[in-house]
């Protein structure tokens, strides 16, 4: 087990000497890792208390939620598992001590106060749960990804795959709805699709709805006058 004890040989003056105990997770990482060498894990265990301090782990790298971080090569699936994960973690942790006892590590990472049994035995459940299956919430995850992926209506960056209206939409009902509400004007030669952002001509076969509509349309109000002549009739 490795104690460290910091002193301040740079600057000459004492600074209180705070027992630290690394967990063997955080040993290992900080050796590893050439990310964090500014992270400073005995100075953030001082601050809180703690005697012995580690890294919630996911398989052989901390646990992150990169829910800030929108990395290069950018991947929705990806960011929606860390982002799910990070807030079960959070949760999870926040549930075991009453919002103590776990601080941000490193990263987007999380610390722990490893000497409370507590919260030390609800990290080894999480970071089974993140090795056996890397999801501890996929139900989130999935809506995570599904709103990133459906900033508005008319958009979707799924792909053709998504199955949501706007990769599934019908031309003729919606073109079919936009002459019914008069959106679209008999005298018109194209029409706009939202969900494509495309202009598309009027084919001959929409010409043929068109005039279907108009028809019943005109009917219809042939109709209402009809009934409005009979009544003005009846009422004179
Ligand atoms: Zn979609
Ligand atoms: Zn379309």
């Amino acid at each position: 087990m490795l104690t460290y004890l910091p002193t301040d040989s740079t600057y000459g003056h004492e600074i209180a000497a705070w027992k630290v105990e690394f967990t063997q997770d955080v040993q290992d990482y900080t050796r590893q890792s050439y990310r964090h060498h500014l992270w400073d894990f005995e100075e953030v265990a001082e601050e809180n208390g703690w005697a012995r301090i580690g890294v919630v782990m996911d398989n052989l790298s901390p646990a992150e939620s990169s829910t800030d971080q929108r990395y290069y090569g950018y991947n929705t699936a990806r960011w929606a598992q860390g982002a799910s994960n990070a807030e079960a973690i959070e949760e999870a942790l926040n549930e075991a001590a009453d919002g103590d006892g776990w601080a941000y590590g490193p990263g987007d990472t999380y610390v722990f106060d490893a000497g409370n049994p507590v919260i030390a035995a609800v990290v080894e459940s999480l970071e089974g749960a993140l090795s056996s299956y890397g999801y501890l919430n996929e139900e989130r995850a999935s809506e995570l990804e599904d709103g990133e992926n459906h900033p508005d209506d008319y958009t979707c960056h799924a792909g053709p795959d998504c199955g949501c209206y706007v990769q599934t939409h019908d031309h003729a009902e919606i073109f079919a709805d936009a002459v019914d509400s008069g959106e679209i004007e008999a005298d018109a030669d194209e029409w706009h699709c939202l969900y494509c952002q495309e202009d598309r001509k009027i084919t001959a076969a929409d010409r043929k709805v068109m005039a279907r509509i108009f028809a019943r349309k005109w009917h219809e109000e042939i109709q209402a006058a009809g009934q409005m002549t009979v009544f003005m009739f009846v009422s004179e």
